[in-house]
């Protein structure tokens, strides 16, 4: 994880995409008490905690909740991340993105509520079939471009794209995770963040970034799930770092000609050249001809249906999550803040 950055973002002016209707109403419960959920199975674990399937113990209803350790987020120096998290998550509403429900926190951990999303991780559908064909990846491309189209509406960078962060949900559509390094921005930014093989040369170099980061990270993505594997990707991420600002592409003989047109031109280091940040902003590459065939409509309303349906045997169904039944409980009595440190989460 992580490294540098800053460049200016160009305003991009478009229409914000609303959806017709949403799947179902999202639940928000804001502020809660943490005694009123029972927490069970691990779904996921990340840098700073972990993700529990949990149950209301009133209603019975299913969320996903994110342990996050407030020692660990101290001494990893992300409290500033964990607030800008939760903000963002609870200022936006979109069918693509993990719904935040409530949170809540007690003297060791703080907690986010989401609605469970039970298809399991975009990565392991991916890692299992190796590499989508380029309809299945048009599909998913054109669902996270919605999403960043939103984002950027609302001056919201992600900065985290990768499949690790996309989850599917029960008919196999997207939904974006993990928020930790999305933010609001005026102009441009500078904090070390994002994962290797997604970094634009513009984090690499420290030059501040803004939202054509993400366009950036969009090429990789496409790529990612035609080739199998990130194009700059490498053991040692120095070695990554210096692919990515070489510059040079390298496609598999199977990309046609209208993928790698759009990949190159989303990967152009100077940022004036780079599609997604043109006068033209999102529309560029919604009409690029690789999307020639996509109803932009048809993806915001769900019409279109998903090339991978995953299996799931009702709401609470963990299947297609991994087994991390041999990880240790979390021990709350190693994790002791001075007040000072409890102090920094009292707006939270
Ligand atoms: P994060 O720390 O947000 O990256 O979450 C770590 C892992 O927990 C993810 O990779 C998912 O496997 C799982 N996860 C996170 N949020 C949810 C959710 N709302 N529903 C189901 N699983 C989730």
């Amino acid at each position: 994880m992580s490294v540098l950055a800053r460049i200016f973002s160009r305003r991009i002016i478009t229409a914000i995409p609303q959806p017709e209707e949403p799947v179902r109403a999202r639940v928000k419960l804001g502020k809660c008490k943490i005694d009123e959920f029972e927490l069970g199975t691990i779904l996921g674990t990340g840098s700073f905690g972990r993700v529990y399937l949990a149950s209301r113990k009133a209603s019975k209803e299913v969320f996903a909740i994110k342990v996050l350790s407030k020692a660990l987020i101290i001494n990893q120096k992300q409290i500033s991340h964990l607030k800008s998290e939760k903000e963002i998550l609870q200022k936006i509403d979109f069918p693509f993105i993990v719904n935040l429900v409530g949170y809540s926190q007690d003297s060791n951990y703080v907690y986010l509520i989401m609605d469970y999303v039970c298809g399991g991780e975009f990565f392991t559908y991916l890692r299992n079939m190796r590499s989508f064909d380029e309809d299945t990846a048009r599909f998913y491309a054109a669902q996270v471009l919605v999403i960043f189209e939103y984002l950027h509406s609302m001056d919201i960078i992600y900065r985290d794209l990768k499949p690790e962060n996309i989850l599917l949900d029960d008919k196999g559509n997207i939904k974006l995770a993990d928020f930790g390094f999305a933010k609001k921005i005026d102009r441009r930014t500078y904090t070390l963040c994002g994962t290797p093989d997604y970094l634009a040369p513009e984090i690499i170099l420290g030059k501040g970034h803004g939202k054509p980061v993400d366009w950036w990270a969009f090429g990789v993505l496409i790529y990612e799930m035609m080739a199998g594997c990130a194009p700059f990707y490498d053991n040692d991420p120095m070695a990554t770092y210096q692919k990515i600002l070489s510059g040079k592409l390298v496609f598999p003989a199977s990309f046609s000609r209208s993928a790698k047109d759009l990949i190159r031109k989303l990967l152009t280091a100077e940022l004036s050249k780079r599609l997604g940040c043109l006068k033209g902003g999102v529309d560029d590459i919604k009409n690029h001809s690789w999307f020639a065939n996509v109803n932009w409509e048809n993806i915001m309303k769900r019409r279109e249906s998903p090339p991978i349906r995953p299996k799931t045997e009702g709401p609470d169904d963990t299947s297609n999550f991994e087994d991390y039944s041999n990880l240790e409980p979390l021990k709350e009595d190693e994790l002791v803040l001075t007040k000072e440190e409890e102090n920094l989460f009292r707006d939270l």
